[in-house]
């Protein structure tokens, strides 16, 4: 049996939605765009919702709408997918990486704190990072696997330091935190809908936020940088070709009608997951805490033998026909980021952890109990063989 590391979930209800709009002959800029947008807003909870074509690109157009610039710093996670840096890289600015929660993965507000205190200096209401001289001017938290970041502690650190907040929440729809949805607390916030994603438009992405003045920006640079009034061939600013289109669009609109029992049977499948796996030694599952609700976006387990032997087991599941992947990956040891950084901000244990450790493991909206039972039967079986092995190279 074939067991995929995720799989999108398309019924008839999106395959009609999508053919009514290709024979509707709109087939972008249309009613389906808008209707997206206001359907997203209203189930997030804020003013304002901008479909774009990608994750990636909302994160960007962020950065672009809050004035992050060549020379200015953001404060970021690097155990997260590359994106959540690339975004404010385009820009010429600089990551500063501070150090994960072990148990939760996010960014650790105390680390936030502690750089913010200890490495910089205050100059006319701006933060200045005293060894690089660069304005500090945001922090990008990312709720990573779908766990809510302590988004109260970050938005006190941020008001105090006069920062702004960009929330990659592009694994997180639906979480909330003592009710209110990820998303809502920034200046403004990412999500994406790549097919893995808790929802799908087969590529796309979404910025949400309070402040008009950011929305209608975002809307005039996905657009080419045209105006609201101006006719198609006027710009008045430099823009970029981020549109939704909107056959994605209608795709949106049907799994957003459906993304109640989306994220349910996801949480299914992780309690399915819990219950298997909680009694196996040497294999840590993922976190939960009192007042937040998690989104499933991935289910990932912690090898604790390390890396070695999770890179086995890696290669034991994949020949078993189970996919598997290692998220993540941190972002300071990509080479591309290696070759930017000094290294004074490569001292992060926790991430370097979680990064030698961690296993995603297929989890998708209609996984079975059997197919949960027979991932854990062949996870567990990799995992023995693999630390003999560790053992006999040791020995
Ligand atoms: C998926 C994802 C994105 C956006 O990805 P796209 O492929 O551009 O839609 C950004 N940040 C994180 C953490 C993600 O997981």
């Amino acid at each position: 049996m074939r067991i995929p590391l995720s799989s999108p979930d398309i019924t008839d209800r999106e395959i009609e939605r999508v053919c009514r709009v290709l024979k509707s002959g709109i087939l972008s800029l249309g009613p389906c765009l808008q209707e997206f947008e206001e359907h997203f807003a209203e189930f997030v909870g804020t003013r304002f919702a901008v479909a774009v074509n990608s994750g990636t690109s909302a994160l960007h157009l962020a950065v672009k709408a809050l004035g992050i610039t060549h020379g200015d710093e953001v404060i970021t996670t690097s155990f997260s997918f590359v994106a959540s840096t690339n975004c404010f890289l385009y820009e010429g600015a600089s990551p500063v990486f501070v150090d994960v929660d072990p148990d939760t993965f996010n960014i650790d507000p105390r680390a936030i704190l502690h750089f913010l205190v200890q490495k910089c200096r205050r100059e006319g209401g701006r933060t200045i990072d005293i060894a690089t001289g660069r304005t500090v001017k945001a922090i990008l938290p990312v709720h990573v696997f779908g766990m809510p970041c302590d988004m109260d502690a970050i938005c006190e650190i941020a008001r105090e330091f006069k920062l702004f907040v960009i929330e990659d929440s592009c694994e997180a729809l639906g979480a909330t935190l003592c009710g209110q949805k990820v998303g809502t607390f920034g200046d403004a916030a990412a999500f994406a809908f790549y097919p893995n994603k808790q929802m799908t438009t087969g590529e796309g992405g979404l910025l949400v936020t309070n402040d008009e003045r950011i929305a209608s920006e975002c809307r005039s640079l996905r657009n080419q940088g045209r105006g609201p009034n101006q006719s198609w061939l006027e710009h008045e600013k430099l823009g970029y070709n981020y549109r939704l289109s909107d056959i994605h669009a209608a795709l949106g609109i049907a799994q957003l009608e459906r993304i109640k029992q989306l994220l349910e049977c996801r949480a299914q499948v992780a309690r399915s997951y819990g219950e298997e796996l909680s009694n196996h030694v040497g294999i840590r599952i993922p976190a939960l805490a009192d007042n937040k609700s998690r989104s499933w976006f991935v289910y990932v387990v912690q090898i604790a033998a390390g890396r070695v032997v999770r890179d086995s087991i890696i290669g034991k599941l994949r020949t078993n026909g189970i996919g598997c992947q290692t998220y993540f990956p941190a972002i300071h040891k990509q080479s591309y980021i290696r070759e930017l950084m000094d290294h004074s901000q490569q001292d992060l244990p926790n991430t370097d952890h979680a990064a030698a450790t961690c296993l995603a493991l297929p989890f998708f909206t209609r996984m079975t109990k059997d197919e949960v039972t027979q991932v854990c039967w062949s996870l567990g079986h990799a995992l023995e063989e693999s630390l003999v092995a560790a053992l006999v190279t040791a020995a």
